[in-house]
């Protein structure tokens, strides 16, 4: 059953049609990129740079030691693309020299992007590192901040890689509610948008990520996190920018057909998810994928869009 399931995985995330998606891996460090390039990840969608923080949480580590490790991630993916997160300290990743130790509701205080900006040193370094990690390198380097939550994070963001020299495209992840709904004017300030639909979700429905009772508020196949996403898609779209989908969303392949549907332009991942995704993306068509997304909007349930999807996708 495994061996169907991976049916004609190899090569490039695309529909039937050959409306292509790429497909990328989520990474911690390189520790993981052997993973990423067995599984023929084309590329990295999302590197979480805080696991190079949480070795001393007593200070950030050194330019010299963040440039190495990201200096080992670019080398693997020569002409692939790789989007680097900056530091999201705070909430489920305290850091304790930059976590404000008395917060009342940790995930909605100062966390990801915010937390950098109190501490635009901490930023400087993380760029600069990147900046020369990335020389001499045909790598696509892309670099984001997490938890932009309006247009002057976007802005405050895209200022602080410019100052670094960075040369690579700056993105914006749509993780807070209020950035989907005015992706527009994020798209204004950044080249790309990247939706964290762990967090996404986590603030669509008020529901904490790591309370386990919580979890049919967590479902990505949630109606309302469908329509967040369609409106980030679509407002990249019309801008001529992409969009992509880096949470958990992303590795459920009959997910990854609706999110394609709903106008996405890659998903990232664990690898481990990546030849079961390329799988089942490489059944349907472009047009399949957005007749699913179509009927999972229009249902009134997690459970009611998945069967919808389902249904389109197994009728034809
Ligand atoms: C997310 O929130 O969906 C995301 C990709 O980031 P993290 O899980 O690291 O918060
Ligand atoms: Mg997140």
């Amino acid at each position: 059953e495994r061996k169907a399931a991976l049916a004609g995985s190899s090569g490039p995330g695309r529909t039937s049609d050959g409306h292509l998606v790429p497909l990328l891996a989520n990474v911690g460090g390189p520790a993981d990129v052997p993973a990423a390039v067995a599984a023929g990840a084309e590329g990295v969608g999302l590197f979480r740079t805080e696991f190079l923080f949480l070795d001393d949480s007593a200070k950030a580590p050194s330019e010299d030691t963040q440039l190495a490790a990201y200096r080992q991630v670019l080398e693997a993916f020569p002409e692939g693309r790789v989007v680097v997160r900056v530091l999201d300290a705070g909430a489920d990743k305290p850091l304790d020299f930059l976590t404000p130790a008395d917060e009342p509701n940790p995930a909605l205080g100062v966390r990801g992007l915010r937390t950098l900006l109190d501490h635009p040193e901490v930023l400087a370094t993380q760029l600069r590192a990147l900046a020369r990690a990335a020389e001499g390198l045909p790598v696509h380097l892309e670099v984001m901040a997490p938890m932009v939550a309006d247009r002057a994070d976007a802005r405050a963001f895209a200022d602080a890689c410019r100052e670094a020299g960075l040369h690579a495209k700056f993105g914006a992840m749509v993780e807070i509610p209020s950035a989907a709904l005015r992706a527009r004017s994020i798209l204004a300030e950044v080249e790309f948008l990247s939706l964290g639909t762990n967090d996404l979700a986590q603030y669509t429905f008020a529901a904490d990520r790591q309370v386990g009772a919580l979890a049919r508020l967590q479902d990505p196949w949630q109606p309302a996190l469908l329509d967040l996403v369609a409106a980030a898609a679509e407002a990249a779209r019309a801008a001529g920018k992409s969009c992509g989908v880096c949470g958990e969303a992303a590795s459920d392949p009959l997910l990854a057909c609706v999110l394609a549907g709903l106008g996405v332009t890659s998903l990232s991942m664990g690898s481990a998810s990546i030849p079961y995704v390329r799988a089942m993306l490489a059944k349907f068509t472009l047009d399949q994928c957005r007749r699913a997304a179509e009927a999972a909007r229009a249902a009134d349930s997690a459970e009611g869009a998945r069967a919808a999807a389902q249904q389109v996708l197994s009728g034809e």
